[in-house]
């Protein structure tokens, strides 16, 4: 009897340690199923943000964005002329090829958005938003070397860029050719007016002045086929004739070589501009764009 009893109590204990062992097992295995399930979605919910992508959600772009009702700080117009490495150029406004792609590359570099010269128009005047960081490539007089050297540069750091360009000087050794200006204008570069001859227009009459201004565009859109909106005052010259003169000639942008950011406070034909020189270095360029001073 007492045999057969110690055998039960030994048996009940036996069946205890396995029931403990079975409940560790399946305790374990319930711990691994719930974490991987917990991965598995946490994975989810990151997909489905579009970080995994390595895309930014619609709110982090408008975070980004600025329109000039809520910061009128404007936006930085950089003036470039000539790009060359021609040892006979000896301008401050002749830049070497290298010189000035590391200066692209520092805008770049400092997370700056080129905008067109449309997006500019409705930054200033119909308060769409642009990105924060945001300034214009442009240049003046339309020199051959603006395709040869400064094209490539930009298509290479995809940026956009504006071109005034002088509608009578189009001959094909120092400035561009009409061709070489259609197929910049077909790329996306923005071609605009820096008048049809590059007379001063302040010692123009009223008349005089707005042939000049009509001619060139008329002759650069029939070029292009399509819209030319902006000009940019040779030498940066005009008079109280000039602002009049370009609206009738039915532009809606007028840009000078002041010193400063193009904001909604100015007139929408006396827009500032930054003109860049060789002695410019890429830490120059930062402070440009941040604050102006150099
Ligand atoms: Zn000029």
């Amino acid at each position: 009897m007492r045999k057969r009893r110690r055998k039960k109590r030994r048996s009940n204990k036996k069946f205890i340690r396995i029931s403990q062992i079975m409940i560790g097992i399946i305790l374990v295995v319930g711990i691994i199923i719930a974490f991987n399930q917990y991965r598995i979605n946490k994975d989810k919910i990151v997909y489905s943000n579009d970080v995994a992508n390595g895309q930014s959600s619609d709110s982090d772009n408008k975070s980004n964005e600025v329109t000039a009702a809520e910061d009128n700080k404007g936006v930085p117009v950089l003036c470039f002329h000539s790009i060359s490495d021609d040892p006979k150029a000896k301008s401050s406004i002749v830049i070497p090829k290298d010189k000035f792609k590391q200066d692209l590359q520092a805008v770049k570099d400092y997370g700056y958005t080129t905008l067109t010269i449309a997006q500019l128009n409705d930054y200033l005047f119909n308060n769409k938003p642009i990105p924060k960081k945001s300034v214009v490539i442009s240049f003046d007089d339309g020199y051959k070397d603006n395709y040869t050297n400064a094209f490539p540069i930009l298509k290479e750091l995809n940026m956009n860029a504006t071109i005034f360009v002088i509608s009578s000087y189009l001959d094909g050794q120092v400035y561009m050719t009409p061709d070489e200006v259609k197929e910049l204008s077909n790329y996306g570069i923005d071609i605009e007016s820096h008048t049809f001859d590059h007379k001063q227009l302040s010692t123009l009459s009223y008349d005089e002045q707005y042939k000049e201004l009509k001619d060139s565009k008329d002759s650069l859109e029939k070029l292009i086929g399509k819209p030319v909106t902006a000009i940019a005052y040779p030498e940066g010259k005009y008079n109280d004739d000039t602002k009049k003169a370009v609206v009738e000639a039915g532009y809606s942008m007028g840009f000078t070589i002041e010193r400063g950011y193009a904001d909604k406070d100015d007139s929408r034909v006396l827009l500032n501009r930054i003109c860049i020189d060789y002695t410019y270095k890429p830490s120059d360029i930062k402070k440009v764009l941040e604050n102006l001073r150099k």
